[in-house]
């Protein structure tokens, strides 16, 4: 079953341009732009464009350009970053479990520092 897609979600604001944020890269289908409560030295979101709750979501409906898209945001801000050397992190919260609080699919991206080992 589809998930329900909250329109007035932060994320989806920030696409419609009625809150600001931090822009570190917009293509045609992805935007990047800095957390607003960062929790390493560089630490970006990448959202797709498209209205997708989460990775279950994106992954089953997304396009193939909507998919590439993404994916080509994602790798072209952790390299714009400086961050692709030593290293970076991504990370996507997938529901309740896993504490997604903003119901719009987003990528973290980490780096700026050396990492711990991985969030349980
Ligand atoms: P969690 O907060 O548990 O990591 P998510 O994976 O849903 O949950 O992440 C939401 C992220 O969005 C958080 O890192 C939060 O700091 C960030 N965030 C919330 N509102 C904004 C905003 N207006 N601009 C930029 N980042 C935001």
């Amino acid at each position: 079953m589809a998930k329900t897609y909250d329109p007035n979600n932060v994320f989806a604001r920030i696409l419609r341009g009625e809150i600001p944020c931090k822009k570190v890269l917009e293509t045609e289908h992805a935007l990047a732009f800095h957390d607003i409560n960062p929790q390493a030295p560089t630490h970006i979101l990448v959202i797709p464009k498209g209205a997708y709750v989460d990775m279950d979501d994106f992954s089953a409906r997304a396009t193939e350009a909507e998919i590439a898209g993404l994916v080509r945001a994602v790798g072209e801000v952790a390299r714009g970053a400086g961050a692709a050397e030593p290293g970076y992190r991504i990370l996507s919260n997938c529901g309740e479990d896993a504490n997604q609080e903003v119901p719009h699919l987003h990528i973290h991206v980490f780096a700026g520092r050396r990492l711990g080992p991985m969030i349980t």
